[in-house]
């Protein structure tokens, strides 16, 4: 299968319909952001200062993000294909992908956008919570994606927790990076003629069926 890139802006749903293609097409998930908390996660002073750039909702510098997916990208379960989620994020990280991808004889394939508001992209960031163990997302706010109880993950009976940069603050700052730095690719990968759209405002079931048509090779790319 095609190795797929989403690009949205924050809390485009991106996350949770990569889940969806992980389950359905046993494909890997890279998510970028986890690849850094997991970075982030330890007591080197590395560690700690990753996880203060973090928070502030800026963009992490490219050799950590390069390094890091590197790595991820040359393990076994990535041959077959894999779904980039959160890279890249400008067009300079989408140069040096590139780079990489041409350095071990890997293809770009498929691009995807997914649409979102940002009046909806906020009440999902606000009342967005994860859980701590199978990372099912849920959202407080939106009916259908409630947990059946309260702060417990329907899948597992895992914790559910908040993100720290999932505030209106961080959302603001994170949405205006999208705008500024991302959004740009869009054009890039559309002038390659790899560029996908799918809407993600009404609901990821939706969404989904979209995706798939993209991914199955039952869409145009025009
Ligand atoms: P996410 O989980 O994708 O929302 O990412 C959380 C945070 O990780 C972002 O706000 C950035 O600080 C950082 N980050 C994630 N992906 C990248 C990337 N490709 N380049 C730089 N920083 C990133």
């Amino acid at each position: 299968m095609d190795n797929i890139i989403l690009i949205a802006p924050p809390a485009a749903g991106k996350g949770t319909l990569a889940h969806m293609l992980h389950e359905k097409y046993a494909l890997p998930h890279i998510s970028m952001g986890d690849l850094l908390r997991e970075a982030s996660s330890g007591d080197s002073s590395e560690a700690k200062s990753l996880a203060i750039e973090m928070q502030s909702g800026r963009l992490i510098a490219d050799d950590i993000i390069l390094s890091l997916l590197t790595k991820r990208i040359m393990m076994p379960d990535c041959e077959q294909g894999y779904i980039l989620d959160g890279f890249p994020r400008d067009i300079d990280q989408a140069i040096a992908y590139e780079k990489l991808l041409a350095k071990l004889n890997k293809s770009l394939g498929k691009v995807i956008s997914i649409y979102v508001s940002e009046d909806v992209a906020m009440k999902r960031v606000t009342g967005r919570m994860i859980c701590s163990n199978c990372h099912t997302v849920y959202n407080a706010y939106i009916e259908e994606s409630q947990p059946r109880v309260a702060g417990i993950c329907d899948e597992c009976g895992g914790h559910l927790e908040k993100r720290s940069d999932d505030n209106v603050e961080t959302f603001r700052i994170r949405f205006q990076t999208y705008l500024e730095n991302t959004a740009p690719l869009l054009q890039y990968y559309e002038k390659q003629g790899n560029l996908y759209q799918v809407n993600n405002d009404i609901s990821k079931e939706l969404a989904f069926n979209e995706l798939e048509k993209i991914i199955t090779g039952g869409e145009t790319n025009d």
